[in-house]
């Protein structure tokens, strides 16, 4: 069996620019291109640091903002 290469990308959220799957930051505006959770380990913090979707502002996984939320990509709701 001799299955072709899909190749995959990772599209800026901020640009639109393809990136290289392995690409964690964006080639073209330097924006994260996955959307992690904030809350890296630390001293007193295990650190959660899981992949969000990308339009998700706040961690599914623990509540704290995420980086896409951090870097301004995506907008948390407000009540306003
Ligand atoms: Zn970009
Ligand atoms: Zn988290």
């Amino acid at each position: 069996m001799n299955q072709p290469q899909k190749k995959e990308y990772r599209q800026c959220i901020r640009c639109q620019q393809m990136n290289e799957q392995t690409d964690q930051f964006c080639i073209r505006c330097g924006s994260p291109l996955i959307n992690r959770c904030s809350d890296e380990k630390g001293l007193l913090s295990k650190g959660c640091f899981k992949e969000n979707p990308p339009e998700a502002a706040f961690c599914r996984f623990c509540g704290q903002p995420t980086i896409f939320n951090q870097a301004g990509l995506t907008k948390p709701f407000t009540d306003s």
